[in-house]
């Protein structure tokens, strides 16, 4: 499905700001693996899906892999410091492995980066 280039200059900018590159949009796969980065829970609020699992073969189109980013699934697996929102943060265009260990420091004899 073609999109007008205001539309996908929106669409580029909500990715880089969920962490992806500047490129996805033009760069992306068909079949991707997306990654949780918070617990999916059913309605009782019992998780069913933890952080960190892996989800395969779920479809690149950068309008739906920026839907589901914001729902906390996106194509690198969570950091030990991921808080998210989402790994890298709210700084938007920076790279998500720039942020690891630097935003969440924490002090405390069993904490180490990685
Ligand atoms: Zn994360």
């Amino acid at each position: 499905m073609p999109i007008s280039t205001k539309e996908r200059t929106e669409l580029r900018e909500e990715l880089v700001g969920q962490g992806y590159s500047w490129n996805y949009i033009d760069e992306w796969q068909p079949k991707v693996t997306l990654y949780r980065h918070r617990d999916l829970k059913n309605p009782k609020g019992i998780v069913v899906s933890e952080a960190g699992t892996k989800i395969v073969g779920l479809p690149g189109n950068p309008d739906y892999v920026s839907r589901k980013a914001r729902q906390g699934l996106l194509q690198w697996p969570p950091s030990d410091s991921c808080a998210c929102r989402w790994c890298g943060g709210s700084k938007g265009a920076e790279k998500p492995e720039s942020a690891k260990g630097k935003r969440f420091k924490k002090v405390g004899p069993y904490h180490r980066d990685s």
